[in-house]
């Protein structure tokens, strides 16, 4: 069964509350499409693009999962419209109650309308990739065989450049290492609370 690597972001208050809850909420509702089998701990992430809205807060799940990409997809999205994603007030990098992206899908390469995996942005995204890389460091983008590790690597070399100040910060949190347990993380995420500043 493939494993498919879903990001999960969030900066607004919704339903489940604060952007913490949002996300122990969506890791719930992702534990029920498949065998949560690792989940990175949580990154606070300056946002990209729209400069003046909070920080985000930001995870990877990987997911071993029966469901093909499609749908996936619309099961993501039915999560987050269910924890307050309103997508018709959104504008684009824009501030929101909770965005679950696909980055990767096994080693399919897919484009299609409205689907396009990996995730079209993941290796330009720090805040994506530093998350990912404590779950999956040798995993490769099957677009360019570079593993999830050189493109952080690179990626943090760049941002190094653009001097945003605490871009990707590690977040130590007592109850979302408990709740993620309990959501399906199990033993898998237990080792992989380190800190890569
Ligand atoms: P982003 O996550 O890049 O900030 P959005 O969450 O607003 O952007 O996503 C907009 C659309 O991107 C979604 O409605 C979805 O159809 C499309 N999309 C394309 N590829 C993917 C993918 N790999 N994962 C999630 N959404 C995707
Ligand atoms: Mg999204």
């Amino acid at each position: 069964m493939p494993i498919a690597y879903v990001g999960l972001g969030a900066n607004l208050p919704g339903p489940a509350g604060p952007p913490e809850a949002a996300l122990a909420a969506a890791l719930k509702s992702l534990a029920k499409l498949g065998r949560l089998v690792a989940r990175s701990s949580l990154y606070s992430t300056a946002p990209v693009g729209l400069t003046e809205q909070p920080r985000f807060l930001n995870a990877v799940a990987a997911l071993e999962t029966e469901l093909a990409p499609r749908a996936l997809l619309e099961a993501l999205l039915g999560i987050e419209r269910g924890l307050g994603r309103d997508r018709s007030t959104g504008q684009e990098n824009g501030p929101r109650t909770l965005d679950l992206d696909i980055l990767l899908y096994g080693d399919l390469v897919l484009r299609e309308d409205g689907l396009t995996i990996p995730h079209p942005r993941l290796a330009e995204r720090a805040f994506v990739l530093a998350p990912l890389r404590e779950i999956a460091p040798q995993v490769r983008d099957p677009r360019t065989g570079a593993t999830v590790g050189e493109l952080y690597e690179r990626v943090s070399r760049e941002g190094a450049s653009k001097d945003v100040p605490d871009a990707v910060v590690h977040v130590e949190s007592e109850g979302w290492r408990a709740g993620a347990g309990n959501a399906g993380g199990g033993d898998a995420g237990a080792g992989s609370d380190r800190d890569h500043g």
